[in-house]
C-alpha cells in the first residue's frame, strides 16, 4: 500500500489525499489517453530539493504535445504546483507523480473535446526495485513482449497507455523469476526496461541504446552521461544485441523511480557483484541528488529556499 501524506493538488487546488477522486468515466481511465512525469525529491542538508524539475517538466509539455493535448497552466504554474505539493505535505523526501489527463464529459476515441486535467501527488517511496538491488544489482529477462515501434506509439511521449506494454513485460518477468524485464526493439535491438534505461560497460565503455531503438529519452540517462563525462568514461549512444548484454564487462539501469541500479545477470547469464564504472556512475549520482557534489547544484530546486 502507499505512504499517504496530507494533501494532493488537483487542478489549481490542494484536496485531501483521501478526496482526491474523479468519475469512473473519466476518459482517460478508459483509453490510456494521459501523459505523466515521475520525478523525486531528496533530503539535503538545505531541506528537500527536487531533482532536475524543470526538464520533468519539459518533457511533461513534450508528451502532451504530441498527444494534442493542451495543458490549461503554464510550466511555471506546473513548476511551483509541483514544489507546494512537496513543501504542503512536509516530507523529507518523495516520489511526485504529475499527471495531465482527459476528464470526465466525452467518451469515444476523439479525445480533442475531452476536458483536459492536471493532478500532482507525492508520496514516500523507497527505490522501485529495492535496497538488495541497488547494492547488488538485478536479475533481468529479456521480455517475449516488444517494446513499442515508434510509429505505433511514439516513445518520446511518457503516456499512461503505453506502461501495458510495460506491464505485460514486468508481470511475465516476475513471474519467471527475475526482477525485471529487458525489451527488445520490433527490429530486435535492445530497446529499455519496464520503466528504466539499459546501459552495458564494454571494455571500459559505456553504451546505451538509442530512441530509434524505442528508448525514452530518460533523464536519469542524461544525469548518468554527464557524470561518466565528468569522470573521464567513453559514453556512446549506439545499438545493442541481446548477447552484448550477456558478454557485458557490467551492466546497469536508470531511472527516477528505480535511479542506479546495477544488473547481475541476464537470462542467466552471470554478470556478477557491481563493477568498478557502475559503482563510481551510482555514487556520484547519489552524492549529486543529495546536494552533496556541488558541481550538480543545477540539477536541484530547493523546496524551502
Ligand atoms: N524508460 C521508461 C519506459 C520509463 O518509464 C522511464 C521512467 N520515466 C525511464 C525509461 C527512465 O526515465 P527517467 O530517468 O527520466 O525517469
Amino acid at each position: 500500500m502507499l505512504e499517504t501524506v496530507e494533501k494532493i493538488w488537483m487542478d489549481g487546488e490542494f484536496v485531501d489525499w483521501a478526496d482526491a477522486k474523479i468519475h469512473v468515466l473519466t476518459h482517460t481511465l478508459h483509453y490510456g489517453s494521459g501523459v505523466f512525469e515521475g520525478v523525486r525529491a531528496y533530503e539535503t542538508a538545505r531541506g528537500p530539493a527536487i531533482f532536475r524539475l524543470k526538464e520533468h517538466i519539459d518533457r511533461l509539455f513534450d508528451s502532451a504535445k504530441i498527444y494534442m493535448m493542451d495543458i490549461p497552466f503554464t510550466r511555471e504554474e506546473l513548476t511551483e504546483a509541483t514544489i507546494e505539493t512537496v513543501r504542503v505535505n512536509n516530507v523529507e523526501s518523495c516520489y511526485i507523480r504529475p499527471l495531465v489527463y482527459l476528464g470526465y464529459g466525452v467518451m469515444g476515441l476523439n479525445p480533442l473535446p475531452a476536458p483536459v486535467q492536471v493532478s500532482i501527488a507525492a508520496w514516500p517511496w523507497e527505490s522501485y526495485l529495492g535496497e538488495d538491488g541497488l547494492a547488488h544489482g538485478v536479475r533481468m529477462k529479456i521480455s517475449s513482449w516488444k517494446r513499442h515501434d515508434p510509429n505505433i506509439m511514439p516513445p518520446a511521449a511518457k503516456g499512461t497507455g503505453m506502461y501495458m506494454n510495460s506491464s505485460l513485460a514486468k508481470v511475465e518477468a516476475i513471474k519467471a523469476g527475475y526482477d525485471e524485464a529487458i525489451m527488445l526493439s520490433p527490429q530486435g535491438y535492445v530497446s529499455e526496461c519496464t520503466g528504466e534505461n539499459i546501459f552495458v560497460v564494454r571494455h571500459g565503455r559505456i553504451i546505451t541504446p538509442p530512441v530509434t531503438a524505442g528508448a525514452l529519452e530518460g533523464i536519469t540517462q542524461s544525469s548518468v552521461r554527464r557524470i561518466a563525462e565528468d569522470l573521464g568514461i567513453p559514453y556512446e549512444v549506439g545499438n545493442i544485441l541481446r548477447s552484448d548484454l550477456y558478454v557485458a564487462d557490467e551492466a546497469f539501469l536508470s531511472g527516477t523511480a528505480a535511479e542506479v541500479v546495477p544488473v547481475r545477470s541476464v537470462d542467466d547469464r552471470e554478470i556478477g557483484e557491481p563493477g568498478p564504472i557502475t559503482r563510481a556512475i551510482q555514487e556520484i549520482y547519489f552524492r549529486a541528488v543529495k546536494g552533496e557534489d556541488d558541481r550538480y547544484d543545477d540539477w536541484l530546486t530547493y523546496v524551502r529556499p
